[in-house]
């Protein structure tokens, strides 16, 4: 390895030789490669995280540039796992990069989240979200939730056995839930979204983060609410062990997490 390649985080006092070396050999799934998740991608392979499991069901379109910088004009077309695959190898040969190109579902998300460390919510959809909660609190792994819409967005780090739990605040799906593809997002806000997202997983790593609070970002005007979400002890998936987003209901070839 070239050691001056990651010194400038080595230097960070609140990170150091320690926590960069428990996040060269971390393994991580990417769910969902739309803004956040195209960007966080990125931070995680220049940071030269051992395994990056990337996951996605759909194809570059034109329309997905203006904030999915992972991606260019040459890769419209293209499925995005396949695009931002080639992206991350060109970024960081050292990183491990794995395709898996389909819908996150209750039939593939206890084995896609078995084999890493933490698992990355990039998803545009509360149904995903609640897949990937039952299936993080099942196999007690750490998680981390994030969103971006219009001009604000949202993260948190669930750490099953410590934290609230997704279903501890949102346990249900509205069916009018709005998308990016109907009511846009400014493309400077899953950046945003996306830094933070990998200082969690920092965060997360060196033991300095609790997943107490959820954290709400506007842009316009610029604005950061911290809200404090404490375990709910009637919570479904996390206090009962009702894990029912992991049932064949929620997977499948008819299967569509928007639908
Ligand atoms: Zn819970």
């Amino acid at each position: 390895m070239n050691r001056d390649r990651y010194s400038r985080i080595d230097k960070l006092k609140l990170v150091g030789h320690e926590t960069l070396s428990k996040l060269r050999d971390l393994s991580v799934a990417v769910i969902g490669l739309g803004g956040t998740g195209s960007l966080v991608t990125e931070l995680l392979a220049s940071n030269g995280v051992k395994h990056i499991s990337i996951v996605d069901r759909d194809y570059v379109e034109e329309s997905n540039l203006h904030r999915q910088i992972i991606f260019d004009e040459k890769d419209v077309g293209k499925r995005k796992v396949d695009a931002a695959y080639s992206r991350l190898q060109a970024m960081n040969s050292s990183v491990e990069v794995k395709k898996v190109f389909g819908t996150l579902d209750s039939g593939n998300a206890i084995d896609l989240f078995s084999e890493v460390d933490i698992v990355i919510d990039c998803t545009d959809n509360i149904t995903s979200r609640l897949i990937i909660n039952d299936a993080c609190v099942k196999l007690q792994k750490p998680w981390i939730f994030s969103s971006a819409l219009e001009t604000y967005g949202q993260f948190k780090a669930i750490i099953p056995g410590k934290s609230s739990c997704f279903a501890c605040f949102n346990d249900s799906v509205p069916e009018d839930f709005p998308t990016c593809a109907q009511v846009g997002v400014l493309s400077s806000v899953p950046s945003v979204i996306s830094g933070f997202v990998f200082s969690t997983v920092v965060r997360l790593i060196a033991g300095d983060e609790n997943g107490d609070y959820l954290y709400h970002l506007e842009s316009w005007p610029p604005a950061i609410d911290r809200i404090l979400i404490r375990r709910n002890p009637g919570c479904r998936s996390c206090s009962k062990g009702d894990f029912k987003y992991l049932s064949s209901k929620y997977s499948g070839l008819d299967f569509h997490p928007l639908a």
